[in-house]
C-alpha cells in the first residue's frame, strides 16, 4: 500500500534520508527504530507530503506522490493519517467538532453524519464522555486519544505515528499504546515511530532500523533482537538497556 524507491532528501548539506527501499502491505504494522537524527521523521513527513524529497520515489496505493499535482496532494493527505508527538488539537474547538471538521470540508459529510462517526470514534478510543469537552481540560493521554480519533475520521489507508507516546508523563503511555493495539489487531495500516521497545516488539509485524538515512536492517521483530546482523544494530539495541 505504500512503496518507497530510492528516497533521497537533503536539508542544504546535509543528506538526511539516502536511498531507502520500503514495500508495506495493506494491514501491516510497522515500528521504525533509530538513533536520532537517522531520518525516521524525515522519512514520515515525506510518506504524507508534508517534506520533499530530492528524487526517488513513493507510491501510496498505487498513486505517486507528486507535489506539483494539487489534486493528488489532495488525495495523498486523504490516504495518509499523521499522528506526533504534541496533539496540535485546536483548542477553541470541542472534542467533537474536532474531530469533525476535516471530514466536514474534505469529505463532505453532513453534520449528522460527522457527529455519528465523532460519537463513534470516541468511544472506540475510550471517550465517548468528551465529546463537548474543551480540549484543555482533556489529559495529555485523553488528548492524544482524540488526535487519534481525529485522524482516524478521513478513514486513512495508512496511519504514520511519530512517537506519540514521547511528551506524555509515563502513567499516561498505557492508554495510548492500548489504543495503538486495537487499531493494529483492526487491520489497520501503521507506520509508528516508537522509542517502546517493548510495545513495538509485541506489535509490530516488521521491524524497520534505520541508520544514516536507509534502511540498514529489517525484519520481524523477534529475529532483530535475537539476530542483529550489522555492528550499528547490535550497538544501538545494548544502548537501550
Ligand atoms: P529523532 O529520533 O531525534 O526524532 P529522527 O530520526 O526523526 O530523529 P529527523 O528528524 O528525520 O531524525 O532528522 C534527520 C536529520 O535531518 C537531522 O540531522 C536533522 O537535524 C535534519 N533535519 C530535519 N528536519 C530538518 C529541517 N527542517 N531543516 C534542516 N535540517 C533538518
Ligand atoms: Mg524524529
Amino acid at each position: 500500500i505504500v512503496e518507497i524507491a530510492a528516497l533521497y532528501k537533503s536539508f542544504g548539506e546535509t543528506q538526511v534520508l539516502r536511498g531507502g527501499d520500503l514495500n508495506v502491505n495493506q494491514g501491516e504494522v510497522i515500528a521504525i527504530i533509530g538513533k536520532s537524527g537517522s531520518g525516521k521523521s524525515t522519512l514520515l513527513r515525506c510518506i504524507n507530503g508534508l517534506e520533499r524529497f530530492d528524487s526517488g520515489a513513493i507510491l501510496v496505493n498505487n498513486k505517486q506522490i507528486d507535489h506539483d499535482s494539487a489534486a493528488a496532494m489532495r488525495e495523498l493527505r486523504q490516504q495518509v493519517g499523521m499522528i506526533f508527538q504534541s496533539f496540535n488539537l485546536f483548542p477553541h474547538l470541542t472534542v467533537g467538532r474536532n474531530i469533525m471538521l476535516a471530514p466536514k470540508l474534505v469529505k463532505k459529510r453532513t453534520t449528522e453524519q460527522g457527529e455519528e462517526q465523532a460519537r463513534t470514534l470516541l468511544s472506540r478510543v475510550g471517550l465517548e464522555e468528551k465529546y463537548d469537552a474543551m480540549p484543555d481540560r482533556l489529559s495529555g493521554g485523553q488528548q492524544q486519544r482524540v488526535a487519534i480519533a481525529r485522524a482516524l475520521a478521513m478513514e486513512p489507508a495508512v496511519l504514520l505515528c511519530d512517537e506519540i507516546t514521547s511528551a506524555l508523563d509515563p502513567e499516561l503511555v498505557g492508554e495510548v499504546l492500548r489504543v495503538v493495539e486495537s487499531l493494529a489487531k483492526d487491520g489497520m495500516t501503521l507506520m509508528m515511530v516508537t522509542h517502546e521497545i517493548g510495545f513495538a516488539r509485541k506489535v509490530a509485524d516488521r521491524m524497520i532500523f534505520m541508520h544514516q538515512g536507509k534502511v540498514h536492517e529489517m525484519g520481524p521483530p523477534d529475529e532483530l533482537f535475537a539476530n542483529p546482523r550489522t555492528p550499528e544494530l547490535r550497538q544501538f539495541l545494548s544502548s537501550l538497556h
